[in-house]
């Protein structure tokens, strides 16, 4: 699978329909502060599902749609679209968003589900095959304490559910035990 185009238009700071070919090894984006670069990168998180808004650099989901600039008026709608060739097939995955309708996820320009979508990633080679290392990620984990380390890898592997369930039964078990000891007390002292 390769991610072939990225098509963003009236998300964040691209005002205009803006079409970047990643077909031919791109390997990185340059240029001034503030010029947009990591939009990039959100376009494709957000097109993918991200839910979370920290991780999207936004206050209100509605924030993604271009607010405008003296040269241009906000746009209504935020929309991305990303090419991918799976088995030598183009596939356009798009993603639209606007006030009154919301979120509309489409495959091939088919209304769709992000389900959907999800599951053209996971066929045969694993859910989260696809990684974005944010900026200052990869410093934030170099300078980790080791308990920050454990809980990075706890995030990783998605086992911190059964650890609140293990810690959650062995509270359990302590109260028990304690209402054990305070039965055998009772019961000595009646004997
Ligand atoms: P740096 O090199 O400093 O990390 P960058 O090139 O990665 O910067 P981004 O963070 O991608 O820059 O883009 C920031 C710009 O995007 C800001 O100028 C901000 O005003 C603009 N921006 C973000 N959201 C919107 C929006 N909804 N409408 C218009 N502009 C937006």
């Amino acid at each position: 699978m390769k991610l072939k185009t990225l098509e963003i238009e009236g998300f964040k700071s691209f005002a205009k329909k803006t079409s970047i070919d990643i077909n031919k090894n791109l390997i990185a984006i340059v240029g001034p502060n503030g010029s947009g670069k990591s939009n990039v990168v959100d376009a494709i998180r957000w097109m993918l599902g991200e839910q979370s808004n920290k991780q999207m650099r936004i206050q209100d989901r509605e924030d993604v749609v271009f607010s405008g600039t003296n040269k241009h008026k906000p746009s209504k709608f935020a929309m991305v679209s990303l090419i991918i060739e799976i088995d030598e097939k183009n596939i356009k995955l798009t993603k639209y968003f606007d006030k009154n309708k919301g979120n509309i996820y489409s495959i091939n320009d088919k209304n769709s589900t992000l389900k959907d979508i999800l599951n053209l990633f996971s066929n045969g080679i694993g859910k989260q095959f696809y990684s974005i290392i944010s900026q200052g990620q990869v410093s934030d984990i170099v300078n980790s304490s080791s308990e920050q380390l454990k809980n990075i890898i706890i995030d990783a592997s998605e086992i911190k559910d059964f650890l609140d369930k293990k810690n959650y039964s062995l509270k359990l078990l302590e109260k028990t035990q304690e209402n054990l000891d305070r039965i055998n007390d009772i019961l000595y002292m009646t004997e």
